[in-house]
């Protein structure tokens, strides 16, 4: 049978997306790019923006046509959307067959035999009890970089994010089955591998072993030279990091561990600390600048990006001001720049979405503008 699978979202979709392929091909399955061709089309969705989600709606929604061609086609809404909207996926698109959370990915075979044999409609999630990670078959399918998960879920609750909702709770993978991923990779010609998490610095929480992130990157880092001596060519990436949990032990992995990369990307979400708070991030702008201080400071030749929301609720010119106050003090080598939109689940869905559409999108335009013209001042003047 032939799968089209598209994949929307973050790296975490695309490395589960990855997965998921490995597991169906492992399972004699194989793939096509034209979803006409399709006996199995499968979507890896993602709830993080509504936009996103619309996008999923329209897509899925323009395919019908070849359920009502062919009625033995099967249709399964996979990710973070199947988690956060359930039932009423099949009230807008009634020809899905199924809806499967990222924490029963693994099942997927399962799920599409259960379809096969007359399911209808099965909804496969599991809310904040995620339990453990899905483990996938070692036999995978890649190039030069790889993703690795360590860790996923979250349990910071930012008041925007839906993500804890529909990843579940934070858990993360013992660190010998990291170490066997990355020593198989690294064996079959991977030379960069980025480490995934929602919140890697939190590595570590809940395991039996007492182990946490920059101890993680030291044992990467001593395996990594086992397999090649100067660890040169093998490099290690990470995504992503909360700035409340970042510190010095991480910092001084980076600049110590010559197979990590200098690379850290730190949301800011906002430069006002009266919306950090209403964002329930942990820490105020004076913080953040405090430990962007020391992350220059210790890890040489670092590069540094961040995520910025604009038009959270309540969010007032000043609130916005200082927010572009900081982009242009703390001069990011990058940053992705957001319109708020409210998702189910979360606490500011339950605030007044009170700026105006326009107004964000002067206030993303503005950003963006401020952003270009520092990557171009740091392009002449590396020095900054
Ligand atoms: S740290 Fe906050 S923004 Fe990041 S995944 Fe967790 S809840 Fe969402």
């Amino acid at each position: 049978m032939k799968v089209f699978l598209k994949n929307y979202g973050c790296q975490m979709n695309e490395h589960d997306s990855g997965r998921v392929k490995d597991l169906l091909a492992s399972e004699g399955f194989c793939f096509t790019e034209e979803p006409g061709e399709a006996d199995i089309l499968l979507f890896n969705t993602c709830s993080v923006r509504r936009h996103a989600e619309e996008r999923v709606f329209s897509r899925v929604s323009s395919l019908k046509a070849l359920k009502e061609r062919r009625p033995d086609i099967i249709f399964g809404i996979l990710g973070c959307m199947a988690e956060a909207l359930r039932e009423d996926i099949f009230i807008k698109l009634p020809h899905v067959d199924f809806l499967c959370g990222p924490a029963d990915l693994d099942k997927i075979p399962e799920i599409i035999k259960r379809v096969k044999s007359g399911g209808r409609h099965l909804i496969y999630v599991k809310a904040r009890k995620s339990g453990k990670i899905p483990e996938f078959p070692d036999k995978r399918d890649v190039g030069r970089n790889a993703y690795v998960k360590i860790m996923e879920g979250c349990d910071n609750f930012c008041s925007y994010c839906v993500v804890p909702y529909v990843r579940g709770e934070e858990r993360s993978r013992p660190s010998d089955k990291i170490l066997k991923e990355i020593k198989d990779l690294a064996d079959k010609g991977v030379t960069r591998i980025t480490l995934l998490g929602q919140n890697v610095n939190s590595y570590g929480r809940g395991l039996k072993e007492k182990i946490d992130f920059s101890n993680l990157l030291k044992k990467i880092d001593r395996l990594l030279r086992e397999i090649d001596k100067s660890a040169r060519n093998l490099k290690i990436d990470f995504l992503t990091s909360h700035p409340k949990d970042a510190g010095l032990d991480l910092f001084k992995a980076m600049a110590m561990l010559e197979s990590v990369s200098k690379k850290l990307h730190l949301p800011l979400q906002s430069g006002s600390s009266r919306i950090l708070k209403k964002m329930n991030r942990g820490y105020t702008i004076g913080k953040y600048k405090k430990i962007v201080k020391d992350f220059r400071k210790i890890v040489k030749g670092s590069s540094l990006s961040t995520d910025l929301i604009v038009g959270f609720p309540g969010e007032t010119r000043k609130d916005f001001n200082d927010t572009l106050k900081a982009l242009k003090e703390i001069l990011f080598d990058s940053a992705y720049i957001f319109k708020y939109s409210p998702r189910p689940f979360t606490a500011a869905s339950k605030l007044k979405d009170d700026v105006p559409q326009k107004e964000k999108e002067r206030r993303h335009s503005l950003l963006l503008e401020t952003q270009k013209k520092i990557l171009l001042s740091k392009i002449r003047n590396p020095s900054l």
